[in-house]
């Protein structure tokens, strides 16, 4: 036997001796890491058995087929070894985050605090629909107007001694937060024309004291009607229809002479108190009505300014503050409430 031959049964007892060694090792591995330091040791590039390998081309033919197919066998089980602690150990890994996180389904819930819209802009919404499908056109009015179209136009000349009743925020270049959406009604009678049916809900400003029923900021909603032969009783139609869809519930309405420049005539309407059904209740003053809105025949100077012909046309206007209809919707007994930022007084709606 020649020094330089390879000696077959040694190795082969190599081979024997590495995996009774590896294997008692492997049984025992509790950790990944372990795992791996062991897997490096007996089947990494610098491991025994990798020195055995790259002996096998000293071998005869014969010889190399025996080595290396008990080799091969041995590194088979050992890869074995080494995948089947690695999913047992990954198993122990994950099964113990999910003791530590796992959701108990028995806890109350805590539900995402979601947004949602002002009660108020719900109410235009609805004020529109029920507007639109009776045929009206929606206009938004500009927050910021001239003198012309907020007062002029609308019957009130500079010095009429009813500009006083409404106390106006000017800018500092003579515009005007508008007072009322009325600021569109000489846009629309010379825009549209007749049969002229729109309504126009927007922001309207008052510099005057807040109190529970008076805010410097509310949102009006302006109604012109202009056809041939429309009489106060088209206008309390109308209206009736419109409340009764509003408050989800028949209710009546009633026309109470007034004076406003802008409407010949004018008045008031009322509407059978929504809280007591008109029985009578602290809020309608036990009367069973609730004033609710000016209205009136347009007048003829506000058709002229307009465009419109008023011996041949006539037409009604209305103007509401959707913040009370609001209020008596949902028995709030304070404006202020809306826009004080208040949460817990908006998550009711
Ligand atoms: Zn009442």
């Amino acid at each position: 036997m020649s020094a330089s031959k390879p000696d077959l049964q040694k190795t082969l007892d190599d081979v024997k001796n590495l995996i009774d060694t590896a294997k008692p090792l492997l049984e025992k591995v509790t950790t990944l890491e372990e795992n791996e330091t062991l897997r490096v040791q007996f089947l990494g590039r610098k491991s025994k058995l990798t020195d055995i390998l790259r002996t096998l081309k000293e071998f005869s033919d014969e010889d190399r087929v025996i080595i290396g197919s008990e080799a091969n066998k041995i590194k088979t089980q050992l890869s074995e070894m080494v995948e089947n602690n690695s999913v047992r150990l990954l198993k122990i890994k994950h099964n113990r985050i999910s003791d530590k996180e796992k959701i108990d389904v028995t806890l109350p819930v805590y539900e995402p605090q979601i947004g949602h819209i002002h009660p108020v802009t719900q109410m235009q919404w609805k004020t529109e629909d029920i507007f639109q499908k009776m045929g009206f056109d929606i206009v938004y009015p500009y927050e910021i107007d001239d003198d012309y179209h907020n007062f002029t136009a609308v019957n009130l000349p500079e010095g009429h001694p009813a500009r006083d009743n409404w106390d106006t925020f000017w800018t500092e270049d003579g515009q005007i937060a508008i007072t009322h959406t009325s600021s569109m009604q000489n846009r629309i009678l010379k825009e549209f024309k007749p049969p002229i049916r729109v309504i126009v809900p927007g922001r309207c400003f008052r510099h005057e004291a807040t109190d529970a029923r008076h805010e410097h900021t509310f949102t009006q909603v302006e109604g012109v009607y202009v056809d041939k032969n429309v009489t106060l009783n088209n206008m309390l139609a109308t209206l009736k229809t419109f409340f009764s869809e509003f408050y989800e519930k028949e209710v009546e309405v009633k026309f109470t002479p007034d004076f406003f420049p802008f409407v010949e005539p004018g008045g008031m309407m009322s509407l059978t108190c929504i809280l007591c059904d008109g029985k009578g209740c602290n809020v309608c003053k036990n009367t069973g009505w609730l004033e609710i809105l000016g209205c009136g025949m347009i007048h003829p100077n506000v058709l002229k300014m307009g465009g419109i012909d008023s011996d041949v046309y006539s037409g009604f206007a209305w103007g509401f503050g959707l913040e009370r209809l609001v209020m008596l919707k949902y028995n709030i007994e304070d404006i202020r409430h809306f826009y004080s930022g208040k949460f817990d007084f908006l998550k009711q709606f």
